[in-house]
């Protein structure tokens, strides 16, 4: 039976915390938006293994949200998360506020020119400027050996990485496999929004994206069940596919064979 791991909802206590420990040991660091399931669990469990101390963030940062509404209905799932986190072996759990995590109320931001404008970015203008931002800022607060991200958020994860690089951060940027549903859906804090039969259509999203050797295939049979499409495009020999069902946006990327 594991430990209950330790809260600190404020970012001094943590200071507190962090600064008492022996510079030898290895701190592991998983951020999230909470809401937790076990594709999360496979990142915490990893590091878990791999590091002596795992510290997980749960904070639904708002900044990387360009519509209020999805912001507002994020799921919260507290106590389930404790458990969970708790069965993963977590030792800390950090659960910061806005006003605490972000002082200067936003007016310092990390922007990236590029790659962050296409395919999420396309649409969700300003997202991975919020994403960039509270992940510098979670990782200069936990200063960890290493840091887990999921290849679900494929772009997100590419983009960490090399802003990591690009700012000479003493990190290093572990990718996870995604975790899929036995139906293939990648498992998503946000599929909990989704009816009985919306979970069954969302995994044709990982059926199609596999199945048709087009993106426009892939597009056309998506809309003909009832997905509104976002993108479905080839990159980097991924396919990468955003589409909403029953109001919730979805997304998922494939190797292309
Ligand atoms: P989120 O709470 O959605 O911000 O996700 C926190 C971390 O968990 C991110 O690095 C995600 O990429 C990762 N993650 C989310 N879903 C999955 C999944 N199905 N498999 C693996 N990692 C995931």
């Amino acid at each position: 039976m594991n430990r209950d791991p330790s809260v600190f909802e404020t970012i001094q206590s943590f200071h507190v915390y962090r600064n008492g420990l022996p510079r030898e040991l290895k701190v592991g660091f998983v951020p999230t938006m909470g809401a937790l399931h076990p594709g999360h669990a496979s990142l915490l469990k990893r590091s878990v293994l791999e590091n002596d101390v795992t510290v997980l963030s749960i904070f639904i940062n708002p900044t990387q949200f360009n519509d209020k509404s999805d912001f507002a209905n994020y799921p919260k799932t507290w106590k389930k998360d404790f458990a969970l986190a708790k069965e993963c072996g977590v030792d800390i759990i950090i659960t910061p506020t806005f006003a605490q995590l972000y002082p200067d109320n936003y007016r310092y931001q990390i922007c990236e020119s590029d790659f962050s404008k296409i395919l999420c970015g396309k649409t969700r203008v300003g997202h991975f400027d919020g994403v960039l931002t509270v992940v510098m800022k979670l990782l200069n607060i936990v200063v960890p050996s290493k840091a887990y991200f999921g290849e679900k958020d494929f772009q997100q994860l590419q983009l960490i990485k090399e802003m990591v690089t690009s700012f000479f951060m003493p990190v290093q940027i572990i990718s996870c496999p995604t975790l899929r549903e036995h139906s293939g859906l990648a498992m998503s804090s946000r599929n909990s929004r989704l009816s009985a039969e919306g979970l069954v259509k969302a995994a044709l999203i990982y059926d199609y994206s596999n199945k048709f050797k087009t993106v426009e295939e892939v597009e056309k049979n998506l809309v003909e069940v009832g997905f509104t499409i976002d993108y479905v495009e080839d990159y980097f020999g991924r396919r990468f596919v955003a589409a909403f069902l029953e109001g919730v946006r979805l997304i998922d990327n494939v190797a292309n064979s």
